[in-house]
This record gives C-alpha cells, structure tokens and sequence, in this order.
C-alpha cells in the first residue's frame, strides 16, 4: 500500500496570514518528492469534522475578528473531531492564531474567546505593545536532534503555559509566548502551536520532516533524504534574520 499523508487544513481561507497557507504546500511538496502521496482536504465555517479522517490538522493564524468567527464554529462543529483526532495521535498544529484557539482561551478586556482546549495555554491581550520581529528557538523533540526553528512573529496576545505543559521551544531570540518566560509555543504529544509564521514550513523544512513522520506514524530518519542545499540557506537565512 503506498503511503498518502491526508492533511486537512481548517478555516484555509480565514485563519492565513503571512502566507501560512505556503506551509501546506511544503508539506505536498516533501511528500510529492518521495513518493508519498498527499490528499488536501479543508473544513471551514459550519462544515463538519471527522477525526479519524486526516493524518494532520492544520490551523493558520488570523487577525482577531477572523479568529472570534472561527473560535465559536470550532467549538461547535470541530471540537469533538479534533479531540478524537489527538487521541489517536494524529498531528494538529496551529500556528499564532491557530495556537490561541488550541488552548482554553484568548482574553481581550472584557471579552473571553474559548478555545478548544488541546493545549493547556492561556492566550491574554494585555497592554504593551505588539510582540513583533524574527525569532528563533531551540527544540527538543522526540526522536530527534536538538535543532532550531525560525521564523516570524507578530501577535499582539501573551501565552501563558499551564503549570504541566511544555513548551514548543526556549527562545533563542525574539520575544516568543509572552515575551519574558523564554518559553516558546506549546506541544502536548502530537499536539504543537506556535507563533512562528514565515511561513514555518520553508524556513523549516526538518521540522516539516518531522511532522510528516509523525503524522505517518514513521519513525523520524524512516524519510528519505532529499537535497536540502535552498532549504538550508533559507533556514540559515531565517537565524540570521533573527540574529543567531
Ligand atoms: N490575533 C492574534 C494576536 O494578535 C493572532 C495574530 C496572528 O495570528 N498573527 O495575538
């Protein structure tokens, strides 16, 4: 049986600044390279969600207003198939936006935008300016070298982790989560948010690597190899940008 990886990308059409859409096509790409195939598939505003559908839920990130229109369909229509979806280990992965709505809520004054709870994070819009900038931050995760993820941030809520949840990464430069802990997204098994737009994926093609293989259920070096010389430079790039 060849291998197809089934993403499904949720609100691809509200919850996509700063092009996070290019971090689906990485994922077609590294996979089309392969051999391995790649069924798109989207769920948006009313449209229902099967769980055990898709090997990877995608969320990009969104401006505030966009975020609050989907933040009520997810609940409504998505929470179950998404909790299903994480119980049995496939991966979902929100970025900024996407990040906030996976934890329990985004507080903006008085107003509380729920979350759908995956992650134990608490997203507050508080006085201070945005948090904005190239950032980059170390990572630990599984079956895998230490290695780095750069990127782009622009959010303008803080973070905050519950007290057993572990971050993405610890932040070599930028401002990350809420700008002082140090900390850096959040991951939960196969559960990841983060702030890193870029998109992620082309500045971070190990890191698509490694979302691939878990998705798949693959141990992390089961991919094979591809020339990676422009994916480099341009991960090298994106450090530099962030000062390291
Ligand atoms: N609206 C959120 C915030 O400003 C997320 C922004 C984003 O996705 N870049 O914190």
């Amino acid at each position: 049986m060849p291998l197809t990886l089934r993403v499904c990308a949720l609100y691809p059409d509200l919850m996509n600044i700063y092009a996070d859409r290019g971090n689906l096509i990485v994922l077609e790409r590294r996979c089309a390279w392969r051999g391995i195939g790649f069924q798109l598939s989207s769920s948006g505003l009313g449209e229902p969600l099967d769980g055990g559908a898709h090997d990877l839920f995608y969320i990009g990130g969104g401006q505030d207003r966009d975020q609050r229109l989907c933040a009520e369909d997810l609940i409504e229509t998505k929470r179950e198939g998404l909790h299903a979806a994480a119980a049995r280990k496939a991966v979902v992965l929100g970025v900024c936006g996407g990040y906030q709505l996976l934890g329990h809520s985004y507080t903006l004054d008085q107003e509380e935008i729920p979350g759908v709870g995956l992650l134990d994070v608490r997203t507050v819009r508080e006085q201070g300016p945005r948090l904005i900038g190239n950032v980059a931050i170390e990572v630990s995760l599984a079956e895998h070298a230490t290695e780095v993820l750069a990127g782009f941030e622009n959010h303008g809520g803080r973070t905050y982790l519950g007290a057993g949840q572990q971050p993405l990464g610890q932040v070599l430069s930028g401002r990350g989560n809420d700008g002082r802990s140090g900390f850096e997204g959040a991951i939960a098994q196969n559960t990841i948010g983060t702030y890193l737009h870029g998109p992620l994926l082309p500045k971070n093609a190990w890191f698509a690597d490694w979302l691939i293989a878990r998705a798949l259920g693959l141990q992390a070096d089961a991919l094979a190899p591809l020339d990676d010389a422009i994916e480099r430079r341009t991960h090298l790039g994106a450090r530099r940008a962030a000062g390291g």
